[in-house]
């Protein structure tokens, strides 16, 4: 159930109407928008009379319930809102949300050695990448497949972006490594295997650092926005979604199918942001630039893409990274792409350079 506040409602009046529908054993969390304030209400309201909610104060304007089983994840919770997630990096702040400007994630499967990591960093930063990715710990199918390097490619994770301010994201895979993952992640990859470990999602959301969680293989939407739940209900707002293909009856030419209409559905059900991830999703480099230009007309957020300086010697997911020159030229075509859609800053980097001028305007 939301309580929406009345334009000019005093903040004494908003904290007075949380307080007293806490007393009744309900959750409330005020979330000021850019244009209305409202109060969100969790717990089992199915109960709890409208009116009864209405008559607590008089600068209450409607009293709404969520009909769906995701409240806080919901857009209704937000009043309609679309909510952003601000991450602090040594660059600056970077903000993924609907009306910024795309963000780009670039980086190796796993992360191998000191000096492939700081050279795809210092590229991908160059070409316009905000974030570096790169796994320490790696869910692999097969126990005999490299696991990735663990604590020691979190070192050097943190050398990258001493080296190039690029903020980092690497996925955790085992609570029991929380804390040194979270000390270097500028943001925590929640990896589709895990999107449904319940318990790992109550710990990363008590952290309050920013999560990405990856859709599950399997997963249907809702069940995704039900993962998000446990991260938001354990206090951490900072959730951003990531689409990467989901399993579907063919795997010959892909490795998974881009759900892309996961974008336009998510932001009818959700305020969170939306991230695609088309190198799982497809599984080959060929089809990466594709699908990113198709999620950027979609309306994505933020795109996380692999590279690697040597796809071929890569230790995990080979076939499916970018290798550096290719990455270089997929971000002068998504520059393009993103200013036509009106969702490319003009500090974003120095990828704008358009080296594909006529390609564009001819496009345009
Ligand atoms: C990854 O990002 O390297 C990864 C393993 O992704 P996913 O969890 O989507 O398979
Ligand atoms: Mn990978």
């Amino acid at each position: 159930m939301i309580i929406v506040m009345k334009l000019g409602t005093p903040s004494t009046e908003i904290e007075r109407v949380a307080t007293e529908i806490s007393h009744r054993e309900f959750t409330a969390e005020i979330c000021k928008g850019q244009h209305k304030t409202v109060i969100g209400l969790v717990g089992e309201t199915a109960e709890l009379d409208t009116r009864q909610v209405q008559n607590i104060s008089p600068f209450i304007e409607q009293v709404i319930r969520v009909k769906k089983p995701f409240k806080r994840a919901s857009l209704e919770f937000r009043y309609g809102e679309h909510s952003e997630v601000v991450v602090s990096t040594p660059n600056g702040p970077v903000t993924f949300g609907q009306n910024h400007p795309l963000v780009i994630v670039a980086g190796p499967c796993s992360v191998e050695n000191e000096e492939m990591i700081i050279e795809t960093a210092q590229v991908v930063k160059a070409s316009g990448a905000q974030f570096l990715r790169g796994g320490a710990y790696k869910p692999r199918t097969s126990p005999y497949a490299f696991q990735g390097h663990g604590e020691s490619a979190l070192g050097l994770l943190a050398r990258a972006k001493e080296a190039t301010g690029l903020g980092i994201i690497t996925e955790l895979m085992d609570a029991a490594e929380l804390d040194k993952v979270a000390e270097v992640a500028d943001v925590i990859q929640i990896g589709a295997r895990n999107m449904q470990n319940f318990s790992l999602l109550k710990k990363v959301g008590a952290t309050g650092k920013p999560v990405l969680l990856k859709r599950g293989l399997a997963a249907t939407i809702e069940d995704w926005l039900m993962s998000a739940e446990y991260i938001l209900a354990a206090g951490n707002p900072n959730v951003i979604l990531c689409e990467r293909g989901i399993r579907t009856f063919d795997r010959q030419y892909t490795r998974n199918t881009l759900d892309i209409s996961a974008i336009p559905v998510l932001r009818t059900l959700t305020h969170l942001p939306i991230m695609i991830d088309p190198s799982h999703a497809t599984g080959k480099s060929e089809f990466v630039s594709t699908m990113s230009m198709a999620s950027i007309a979609a309306g994505a957020d933020s795109l996380m893409i692999e590279v690697h300086p040597n796809p071929a010697k890569a230790l995990s997911d080979g076939p499916q990274s970018l290798t550096l020159e290719a990455f270089e030229e997929l971000m002068q075509k998504l520059a393009s792409i993103s200013k036509f859609f009106g969702h490319w800053s003009k500090n974003n980097n120095t990828v704008a350079t358009p080296k594909l001028t006529t390609r564009v305007s001819s496009f345009v």
